[in-house]
């Protein structure tokens, strides 16, 4: 184990040797910022000043050739390989509500969703706790460097962990979690980030997913209706499909039983063929443009959890930024 000291404060923590700096200061409950645990969006940048560190991916996007002139490194990619010195800033918006814990897991269960989403369910060998639209990292045999999978259960204690994952084309990650046989083993290390469930919160709350978005939105909305006392009226589903064979979720909503009374889902198609037949109730274009559409008025009021492909994330925010709507009631972390 190695120690790991942050320079100008009194704050140290334990780094194990096949641990990543950012992981093992969540794990000793240390807010140390990120955003995507796996090298993409630089949000975890730290500098070194003393000892010595290894990268597990050397070519990280989330590092640029400047980064690495100026000592620069990524928490979720550095490995220590002696005691070190490092300058980063820690905020106590990052601390982990849940520490994060890695457990050998056994695939149990697969179900197709559509045509290219699957949900994949995991028997931990020790049970992962996690709040509502959290997600977790799967670290598969082969595959170079875990892979983030939003869980889509409501947030517990849990044995049984379940991702919805799509099938990326020339995808490494996912051509091997949909070819995995029933009984393969993976380690899933979890929970990870900050668009979770504010569950004290009246609001009402706005769920905006896009494509491999699905399940942190259905994590949010299960664990919403399942709150004691939920203090909100109205939870709204708007889910982005590509054609109306992509869309998906509102079997799994209208389980919940004060779904019928508190929700509305609303379907998005941005690219259907030309002889294509909409469902009732579905529209046409971009998520972005439906939430404005219909909700324009009561953003301000709401509280607002988006996940989904980059650029669909990037109009989000613009939108939300464009009406002013106060950045405590957003809540995303970005997928890469
Ligand atoms: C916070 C978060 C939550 C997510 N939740 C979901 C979800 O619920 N469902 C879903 O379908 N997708 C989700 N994703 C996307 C998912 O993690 C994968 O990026 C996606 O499935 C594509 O993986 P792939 O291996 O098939 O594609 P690839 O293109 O092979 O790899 C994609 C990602 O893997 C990492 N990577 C690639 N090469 C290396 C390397 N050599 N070393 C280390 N890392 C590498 C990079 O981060 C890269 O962006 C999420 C992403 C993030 C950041």
């Amino acid at each position: 184990m190695f120690q790991i000291q942050i320079d100008g404060s009194t704050t140290h923590f334990p780094c194990a040797p096949d641990d990543t700096l950012l992981r093992a200061a969540l794990r000793a409950g240390i807010g140390f910022p990120y955003e995507c645990n796996v090298g993409s969006c630089g949000n975890c940048k730290f500098e070194l000043l003393e000892g010595e560190l290894q990268n597990n991916w050397q070519d990280a996007p989330g590092l640029s050739e400047k980064d690495r002139l100026k000592n620069r490194w990524l928490g979720c990619q550095a490995k220590a390989c002696s005691n070190a010195r490092i300058k980063m800033r820690e905020m106590d918006h990052y601390k982990p509500i849940h520490i994060p814990t890695e457990s050998a897991a056994t695939l149990i269960h697969k179900r197709e969703i559509t045509h290219d989403l699957h949900e994949f369910s995991f028997r931990c060998d020790a049970p992962l706790s996690f709040a509502a639209g959290q997600y977790a990292l799967i670290h598969v045999s082969g595959v170079p460097g875990p892979r983030a999978y939003s869980m889509s259960q409501g947030g517990a204690s849990k044995e049984r962990i379940d991702f919805q994952a799509r099938l990326i084309p020339g995808g490494v990650g996912t051509q091997k979690l949909f070819s995995m046989p029933l009984g393969e083993k993976v380690r899933i290390d979890g929970p990870y980030g900050m668009a979770y469930l504010r569950e004290d919160s009246s609001r009402d709350i706005l769920l905006v997913g896009g494509g491999s978005g699905l399940a942190p939105m259905i994590s949010l909305a299960r664990g919403a209706l399942s709150l004691q006392r939920p203090s909100f009226q109205n939870i709204h589903f708007i889910y982005g499909a590509r054609e109306s064979r992509d869309i998906c979720g509102l079997d799994m909503l209208s389980e919940l039983p004060l779904w019928t009374s508190m929700g509305h889902y609303t379907a998005v198609v941005s690219n259907p063929s030309a002889q294509e037949v909409l469902p009732h109730g579905c529209e046409r274009g971009f998520v972005h443009e439906v939430v404005q559409k219909l909700h324009a008025k009561d953003l301000n009021q709401m509280e607002i959890y988006f996940a989904g492909p980059a650029l669909m994330a990037q109009a989000m925010l613009k939108l939300l930024v464009e009406l002013k709507v106060p950045m405590s009631q957003v809540h995303f972390d970005q997928f890469y």
